[in-house]
């Protein structure tokens, strides 16, 4: 049985220096949780507008009532999906949108105060939580792992070692699974912290090296947060294992098909065929939760990213997405297309 809907945010940052460069106009307003998008063309008719369970503003000043800080953030979708996760449920965060939106700021941020991203606010918080439990019955166990994928292949980020591809299976129970994946105990928010750090890392020489940017990868953090409960009387343990998953997405943008040949065609196809199936799935899980049907195809299989994402998207499990969207009236074509996909995720 899938879960509740997905909870869908979007977020506009500011103008960035290229934009504030060509004078581009905003095509973004937003008020309450509702967004409007117009369209530079047709100024006065081709205006759209967008409900979404938020709408994040960070334009103009921080006095605005739709301006969203990173505290803000965390607080609504990043501290109900680790309350989630307290429950037992397996809990999954995506950011969505065309490269340089802002994915990565509100994923992970930046490392200054006040300027985090919901990864290490949650970590944080996960710790902090757990740090003031006093019931002696009650133990934590957190492991994380870092994975990117790209092109349909699967490298981690926390085993320098690790130079290839790492198989995708599936266990008969767990399900499907990443074979030979470093999974690392932590015991403390600067262990991840520090984990985090390499993993990104891993993630920018390794674009480098194979000529690539890291927005043509989703980056996938998963946290296996385990409470183990002891019972008095029979001594007898019980566990409860959540995974939490962070998912950074690859660009959303379109290859430029006319100019794209061989591996970037490859990889613009890839990327596109893996944003596609997961806007399938979640829109398939959204349906089967409306109409109360127990099952459903859901296509899964059909990306490596959907497969391995399985048991966080469907089943016992609470979904978020954050589409990160530009203000320019340059960028217009991709963010009518982001919001589109975040609509449809609803
Ligand atoms: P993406 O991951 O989608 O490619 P980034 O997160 O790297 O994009 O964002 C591009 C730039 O915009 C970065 O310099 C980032 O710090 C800035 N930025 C993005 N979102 C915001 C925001 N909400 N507030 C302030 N700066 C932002």
């Amino acid at each position: 049985m899938a879960g509740a809907s997905v909870k869908v945010a979007v977020r506009v940052r500011p103008f960035n220096s290229r934009e504030t460069g060509r004078n581009a106009k905003c095509v973004i307003q937003m008020q309450g949780n509702t967004t409007c998008i117009s369209n530079p063309k047709q100024p006065k008719d081709g205006a759209k507008n967008f409900t979404f369970d938020y709408s994040y503003w960070s334009h103009t000043t921080t006095e605005d009532p739709s301006f969203a800080s990173q505290r803000q953030v965390y607080k609504d979708i990043g501290e109900e999906m680790l309350l989630h996760a307290f429950e037992g449920y397996n809990v999954c965060i995506f950011a969505y949108g065309q490269t340089g939106a802002g994915k990565s700021y509100t994923m992970m941020g930046k490392q200054e105060p006040g300027q985090e991203g919901i990864i290490p606010q949650l970590c944080e918080d996960l710790f902090q939580r757990t740090g003031e439990n006093t019931d002696p019955d009650l133990t934590y166990s957190v492991e994380v792992s870092y994975m990117e994928i790209y092109c349909e292949r699967v490298r981690d980020l926390l085993n320098p070692k690790s130079q290839g591809t790492l198989r995708v299976r599936e266990h008969p129970i767990l399900g499907p699974y990443v074979e030979d994946l470093s999974k690392l105990a932590v015991t403390g928010f600067t262990d991840i912290r520090d984990l985090m750090d390499a993993g990104n890392k891993a993630r920018t020489v390794a674009a480098t090296n194979m000529n690539e940017t890291s927005s043509r990868s989703h980056a996938v953090f998963t946290i296996v947060f385990t409470q183990k409960r002891r019972d008095q009387m029979t001594s007898l343990d019980t566990e409860k294992v959540s995974k939490i998953s962070l998912v950074d997405l690859a660009g959303s943008e379109r290859a430029d098909s006319s100019g794209a040949k061989g591996m970037r065609l490859k990889e613009g196809a890839n990327i596109n065929k893996s944003l596609t199936t997961l806007g399938k799935v979640i829109s398939a899980l959204a349906e089967m939760v409306s109409k109360k049907r127990k099952s459903d195809f859901i296509p899964y299989r059909d990306s490596v990213l959907t497969w391995l994402l399985k048991e966080n998207l469907g089943g016992n499990s609470r979904t978020a997405m954050i589409a990160a969207l530009s203000p320019a009236d340059i960028n217009y074509e991709e963010t009518l297309s982001t919001l589109r996909y975040a609509d449809r995720a609803k």
